[in-house]
């Protein structure tokens, strides 16, 4: 049968929920046992998918094409495990499920409630977790904070699944902070105590807790929150502040939470297999250059937006050797008539510009693309970033002055990037990008295929606009090299300028498909040549 911990957080937001989700499954997995992640997100919306990035950072796309919450990003990296539409359930989901299946009269006349519809629905969706995924430990993460009237139905579905499984089966691992007081000097157990109290209050009696705090906790303060939370001191584990996230499941492991876990569940302790991962920690603490690559977006002040593509870009780093320092380019800044791109790249050693919505800040990505260009800089287009190079390529070597894309402009004479046909009768906007896996053929004798060594290669997407086939054999005679396509759609997926140093742009996402001891192909070479440079 499989096992299930559920991980909730308390006091406040921002402790490192998903990263203590992460870190106990990675160190499951080094133990041999198959594991599988899910995050449950209380909010209404159906996805994230409609939900800005000042909301909420990045959008992670799934292999199957679920647009998720960025914690599934930092799933994936450390189990190094493909997860699916069961990995993310929100509301949003588990009522609209709920209300069809009402319209659609499966309740049979009953009066529809939060409990019991609601929950089960919610409970349903962490069995199917287990069963599709048939791993032997599913790893739950709930979004929030203990207490917010939002998550208190999943709450109360957790309570009934641990009364349907028993204690063996499930486990709670419930993350607090215990703050440091100046003047008095000391780690402060009461938020920690009353969020138990707040967990009990649902039903719900935490097995162990993960400490946040600034400085290691001592045996008075441990004995403490062992006193008043009914918690075998051994099950309190220490998350003592990193700057290093990967030191975490190391951290966590030299206090045996694996132990603690399978012995509850009653399962083997076996050897732990983590030895690719204390490498990692130690590489990425030893690189020994630094290499400045510049990112030009519209969200560079919220770091979270381009999450997946900064680990990437480390991840490549590590595979150089080299620490990565990004050089965060608000692309409205380079509109000004008095900006100084030299000044700007100065130290820049390649230019990068990520996926993107909306009209806000593209001209100043098209200066960036053409400063790549015309300065033979590394380059390195992705999703939207793919759109404007070819919108700049067109302008300015092809002189087609007004090429734009539908999207920003939606009179222009020359669409050369449009909505591809089957958006074009969408009105909803919820869930119908074209999402996930989609596979590309390569051209041989270009940088995709040097790059890849493959003729056929699968991408996660998440895109409405398109390069128009049209203007394709324009391009071509200019120069540039349609790279990658989508034959059965026939979809421009990779395009590329033979003539420049490193000019590649993809209208996929690889950084979705970097891990830290596997650094994608794409950032793989651009890294290389930036490094050349
Ligand atoms: N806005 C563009 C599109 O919808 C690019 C999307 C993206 O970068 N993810 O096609």
């Amino acid at each position: 049968m499989t096992k299930y911990v559920f991980v909730t957080g308390g006091v406040c937001s921002g402790l490192g929920k998903g990263i203590t989700a992460s870190s106990i499954a990675l160190l499951l997995k080094a133990k041999g046992y198959k594991v599988f992640m899910q995050k449950f997100d209380p909010y209404m919306n159906v996805d994230p998918g409609t939900m800005s990035p000042i909301q909420h950072g990045e959008v992670f796309v799934t292999a199957d094409g679920c647009e998720t919450d960025l914690d599934l990003g930092h799933y994936e990296r450390f189990i190094d495990e493909e997860l699916n539409y069961s990995s993310n359930i929100t509301n949003g989901k588990i009522y609209s499920s709920v209300i069809e299946k009402e319209r659609r009269g499966d309740f049979l006349g009953a009066t529809i409630q939060i409990v019991p519809h609601i929950s089960n629905e919610i409970k349903n969706k962490i069995y199917e977790a287990g069963t599709s995924s048939k791993a032997d430990i599913v790893i739950t993460e709930i979004g929030g904070t203990v207490g917010d009237i939002e998550s208190s139905v999943m709450m109360e579905s957790l309570r009934q699944f641990r009364m349907e499984n028993g204690k063996e089966n499930t486990i709670f691992v419930h993350t607090t902070l215990i703050p440091y007081l100046f003047g008095s000097n000391e780690l402060k157990t009461k938020p920690t105590q009353n969020s138990i109290i707040e967990l009990r209050k649902l039903g719900i009696q935490p097995d162990i807790i993960v400490t946040r705090a600034s400085m290691e906790l001592g045996e008075n303060v441990k004995k403490k929150i062992s006193l008043f939370g009914s918690i075998p001191i051994e099950n309190i584990i220490e998350a003592i502040d990193v700057s290093n996230i990967y030191q975490i499941p190391i951290n966590f492991h030299k206090q045996n939470i694996e132990e603690t876990i399978l012995k509850q569940f009653g399962l083997e302790n076996k050897r732990s297999n983590l030895k690719y991962w204390e490498d990692l920690l130690k590489l990425s603490e030893t690189l020994k250059d630094e290499t400045e690559i510049a990112l030009v977006g519209k969200y560079v002040d919220l770091e979270d937006a381009y999450l997946s593509v900064k680990e990437s870009l480390k991840h490549a780093g590590y595979k150089y050797n080299t620490k990565i320092k990004i050089n965060w380019v608000n692309s409205e800044e380079l509109e000004k008539t008095d900006v100084d791109l030299n000044k700007v790249f100065k130290n820049s050693k390649g230019i990068i510009i990520p996926g993107g919505f909306g009209s806000r800040g593209i001209k100043g990505m098209i200066v960036a693309a053409n400063y790549a260009r015309v300065n033979n800089v590394p380059f390195l287009g992705i999703c939207l970033g793919m759109q404007i190079s070819v919108i700049e390529f067109a302008r300015n070597v092809c002189g087609i002055k007004d090429a734009d894309s539908t999207e920003f402009n939606e009179e222009t004479l020359n669409p050369i990037i449009d909505l591809m046909a089957d958006q074009k009768s969408i009105s909803n906007m919820g869930g119908t990008l074209r999402l996930g896996n989609y596979e590309c053929r390569i051209k041989k004798d270009t940088l995709a295929y040097a790059d890849y060594k493959s003729e056929t290669i699968l991408e996660r997407h998440r895109h409405r606009y398109e390069f128009n086939n049209k203007y394709k054999s324009l391009l071509e005679e200019k120069g540039m090299v349609f790279s990658g396509i989508n034959e059965q759609a026939n979809l421009v997926e990779i395009i590329e300028i033979p003539t420049h140093k490193h000019f590649i742009a993809g209208q996929f996402h690889p950084e979705f498909k970097s891990r830290p001891n596997r650094c994608h192909p794409l950032f793989d070479s651009f890294i290389k040549s930036s490094i050349e440079k």
